[in-house]
């Protein structure tokens, strides 16, 4: 499309030939009332590929106005009937899900292999799960010694404020959009400024599902700007926020004294804990993923891989093995098993955790550099190679903070007790894996870390209906099956006294 840029202060009068991504506001495609746009870097290749509507607080004003008129009609309609809605959209995503995968990829820099078989997929499931859900639900009734029968209403809270991260787009946005809607709330949310794409390409299925106008709204835009306006909006109860921890303190700070709801799924440094004992091949497998899929920048990676003492220097030398064999590429490349970071900001992050691991005299058995070899196209893309760091205290930042790469760190322990006190000194407490036959060890760890997730024998094998949440500076709250369904509804209790009942012989 050939369109006139605008910024705040008028036509620039420069041509550009890009896409866009506008705001989607009352079941239309508008650009800001600033009529600013900001740039949309393609990470594989470090230049603008689109544009990106820059939202404010006028435009979430907009959106809570479109959301809040839309709300009695939306939230009056019988579960079945918002869970068609949804399961139209979910359709329709799959249908388009080439055309997601893509956009998915190239505003991400994740291999295109990944975005198809991963993201959309799980956007699908979203939709799917929460749609079907809410016509299986129950809730509770106490009777009261004969006095009186008490039973729960789960009302809907009204607008939604639901803001998302880049690393999973899509994933996240509808992990969040779809309990908010079938449960009967209208949603405004807010994608991250770095990757608006698929959430654009959301409101195009929105339309087409028939969704009425208001039901979902999206602003675009920075989140210090859009963000913290639909935070501070006093007529959204509900906040559900992915993203940093810092950020979500910073919510959290303007929600609390609003009383609103709020969850918050922050960042993670999660242990991978391997015992000598563990079944080699299937660890070797999935520990690869976890340290590097999507580049390393999935909440959920086992960052930290603690291994047993005994079974160090073999898990080394086959892992560095493995690692050096992961194909770095154009993500659009479907060989392509590690893409690029998501934004030069993200790149240099990492980096300046790679110089102090050096400064602090760590091993780096590999990577630590820009990837080599890649095509003309992606010359000045985030390519960091694959980076695995051994010999650093087990209190040195780059093992104790969020790196968000594809760098981990291995430490040895030398039995269960050493193993849980590394797993559990870190500020975050979201995830760990643990490797090991002996099932008991497994349970004792289980029970002793700090964590909202412990995987056994596993990684990232994700139930939609398990509680999801962090501890410690991962987060507040729960999601995901019925903890979702209860955090976008408000609990009534109704109280119906029962003399009939009392009078009964
Ligand atoms: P950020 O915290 O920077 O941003 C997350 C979202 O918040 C973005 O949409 C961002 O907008 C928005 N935002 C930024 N500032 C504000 C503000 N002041 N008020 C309201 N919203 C704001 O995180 P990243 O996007 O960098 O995502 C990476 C982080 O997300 C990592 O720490 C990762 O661990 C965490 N994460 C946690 C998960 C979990 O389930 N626990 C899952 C996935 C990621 P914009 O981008 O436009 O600035």
């Amino acid at each position: 499309m050939t369109f006139r840029r605008r910024d705040a202060a008028g036509f620039s009068g420069k041509i550009h030939s890009m896409e866009r991504a506008l705001h989607f506001i009352a079941g239309e495609m508008v650009p800001s009332v600033s009529s600013s746009f900001m740039e949309n870097i393609e990470p594989a290749t470090g230049k603008p590929y689109a544009e990106t509507a820059a939202g404010d607080a006028r435009d979430v004003e907009r959106a809570v106005v479109a959301a809040t008129e839309a709300f009695p009609a939306w939230s009056g309609l019988p579960a079945a009937e918002r869970s068609r809605y949804l399961l139209r959209m979910a359709d329709l995503i799959e249908r388009d899900l080439e055309r997601f995968a893509r956009a998915e990829s190239v505003d991400t820099g994740k291999p295109i292999t990944l975005a198809r078989k991963l993201d959309i997929p799980r956007a699908v499931s979203n939709l799917r799960f929460f749609a079907t859900a809410v016509l299986h639900t129950s809730s509770e009734a106490h009777f009261t010694d004969g006095l009186a029968i008490n039973y729960t209403l789960r009302q809907p809270r009204g607008v939604a404020g639901v803001i998302s991260p880049w690393n999973l787009p899509l994933y996240l946005l509808t992990w969040k959009v779809a309990p908010a809607l079938a449960t009967g709330n209208t949603v405004v949310a807010k994608p991250s400024e770095v990757t608006p794409m698929t959430a654009s390409l959301l409101a195009g299925i929105c339309r087409e599902a028939g969704l009425p106008p208001g039901v979902l709204n999206i602003v675009q835009g920075p989140g210090d700007q859009a963000g913290a306006a639909l935070v501070e909006h006093p007529r959204v109860p509900t906040i559900s926020f992915t993203g940093g921890t810092v950020t979500g303190a910073g919510i959290a700070r303007t929600a609390g004294p609003m009383f609103k709801r709020l969850a918050l799924e922050l960042g993670g440094k999660n242990p991978n804990i391997i015992f000598a004992d563990a079944d080699m091949d299937t660890m070797f497998g999935a520990t690869m993923r976890s340290s590097f899929a999507n580049q390393g920048q999935v909440c959920l990676s086992g960052s930290r891989i603690l291994v047993e003492a005994p079974l160090l220097d073999r898990f080394l030398e086959r892992f560095v093995q493995q690692t050096l064999r992961l194909r770095s590429g154009d993500p659009l490349d479907e060989t392509t098993q590690h893409g690029a970071l998501v934004s030069e900001a993200q790149y240099r992050k990492v980096r300046h955790y790679l110089d102090l691991a050096r400064q602090e005299g760590a091993t780096i058995l590999c990577g630590g550099e820009r990837s080599g070899d890649l095509p003309d196209r992606c010359r000045d893309g985030y390519f960091l190679q694959p980076t695995v760091i051994t010999d650093l205290p087990a209190d040195s930042p780059v093992n104790q903070e969020e790196i968000f790469g594809p760098v981990v760190t291995v430490m040895p322990f030398t039995d269960e007790a050493e193993a849980l006190h590394l797993a559990n000194n870190v500020e975050y407490g979201l995830s760990a894996s643990v490797w090991t036959r002996d099932i008991n060890r497994a349970h004792r760890l289980a029970a002793g870390l700090d964590v909202g997730t412990v995987w056994i024998n596993c990684w990232l094998v994700r139930d939609l209906r398990v509680p999801f949440g962090g501890m410690k500076k991962s987060g507040v709250g729960r999601e995901g099956g019925n903890e979702a369904l209860r955090f976008y509804t408000e609990a009534k209790n109704v109280c119906l006294a029962t003399p009939a009942l009392e009078k009964t012989p």
